[in-house]
């Protein structure tokens, strides 16, 4: 039997507070207890672990990541799906896997391999068998696009050639469904659907699937006991998303009051993505001072998020920018306006909700697994001290 560890921090933060003078203990792979010293018990048998001047929090979530993709910057993402091999890629992302783990983020929504296949099911496995180093992660497989929507787009090459295309095509109720049931047969945990994508004659962001696909979509996800995540832009295919019934929408950066309201109304969480607007303005508008077009829409999208009081979490789309700088999101969504324990919520015990794991992750709490991390200096009070984690514990191993 393994001995119990006792964490002796400086203050633990979980659930929005700071609690200064509390302990925490860890049997196995769960938290035995959390509180004061004194409400601990007996701790003669455990190892006493002292972090003077370090936080103790839970484990932080991305829910919106890319394992399978590498900076733009480096290679265009046509060239990842169209010249890097499925091995090759997945090389890189068990590296990737790491760099994150070791950043603080013990959990990650992966939506989507982007031309890898089902990779990132093989991936979650190698990580849960202990092989190699890695958040938990929860997993997308393909993502499913409409027919002729989404990349590499035919448009811009050869069209006597068939090349592989990134994501999953689906038209009609028909095909969709089949989709859904074979993303899910090969091991997705969420189904991620595209519902806009840049198909207008000159490239403008249109919705791509119709009312009635989403909903036989949605419909089928949930007959498999798979929640929805997707893609959308536009506020139409928001609304349609949000009307379709499902669970997270992601970007939204045209969102408006009206359908920020609606997802509120439908119990639709936001996952804003604010990172990948300045990693992609970045890279494609070298040298611009001032915020681009995109990032000022992103902006706006999140704050009608948070006048109408959407469920939001963290997610940033990281793969376009460098695995392991997933901590940059956190300092997005408090520029925008939430307040440090707002965003400290979001990337754990309101992701975890997101997940439908509330009972086990992002929280300090008896029973929960222990997912923790040990930062230097006080996130509450600085969210930049995040980029200072000293260790991270997933499921009690401590790494
Ligand atoms: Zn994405």
């Amino acid at each position: 039997m393994n001995k119990r560890t006792l964490l002796v921090p400086e203050q633990v933060w979980t659930d929005g507070e700071t609690h200064r003078g509390w302990c925490v203990l860890v049997g196995g792979d769960r938290i035995a207890a959390a509180g004061p010293r004194q409400s601990i018990g007996d701790v003669s048998d455990c190892e006493v672990v002292a972090l003077s001047g370090c936080t103790l929090l839970p484990g932080l979530m991305d829910l919106h990541s890319h394992l399978f993709l590498h900076p733009y910057n480096e290679t265009s993402w046509d060239d990842q799906v169209l010249r890097e091999s499925e091995a090759y890629r997945t090389a890189l992302a068990v590296a990737h896997a790491e760099a994150t783990l070791m950043a603080g983020f013990t959990t990650l929504r992966d939506l989507g391999t982007e031309g890898a296949g089902y990779a990132d099911v093989s991936l979650k496995r190698a990580i849960d068998d202990g092989i190699v180093k890695g958040p938990r992660l929860f997993v997308a497989g393909r993502a499913i696009v409409a027919t002729g929507a989404y990349g590499p787009m035919r448009r811009n090459y050869r069209t006597d050639c068939c090349f592989p295309q990134g994501a999953l095509e689906a038209s009609g109720v028909g095909e969709i469904v089949r989709a859904v049931r074979i993303e899910a047969a090969h091991g997705a945990d969420w189904i991620k659907l595209y519902g806009d994508y840049r198909v207008g004659p000159n490239g403008e962001t249109r919705p791509t699937f119709s009312q009635e696909e989403l909903n036989a979509a949605v419909a089928t996800a949930h007959d498999l006991g798979r929640p929805v995540a997707v893609h959308a832009m536009t506020d139409e295919a928001m609304q349609r998303a949000a009307r379709a019934g499902v669970q997270t929408i992601e970007h939204g950066y045209a969102g408006s009051r009206e359908t920020f309201a609606l997802m509120r109304e439908n119990d639709v969480a936001f996952l804003p993505t604010l990172t990948v607007s300045e990693a992609l303005s970045e890279y494609f508008v070298p040298g611009e001072s001032h915020p681009t077009e995109s990032m000022q829409m992103a902006e706006r999208g999140f704050r009608n998020a948070l006048a109408e009081g959407v469920t939001i979490g963290c997610g940033s789309d990281v793969g376009p920018y460098p695995h392991g700088e997933n901590v940059r999101e956190l300092i997005w969504m408090a520029r925008l306006g939430m307040s440090p324990a707002e965003v400290l919520l979001a990337a754990t015990a309101v992701n975890a909700r997101i997940l439908g794991k509330k009972n086990e992750l992002g929280s300090i709490k008896a029973a929960h697994l222990a997912d923790l991390i040990v930062v230097e200096g006080s996130p509450p009070e600085d969210l930049s001290s995040l980029k200072n984690v000293r260790w991270v514990m997933k499921g009690g191993v401590r790494f």
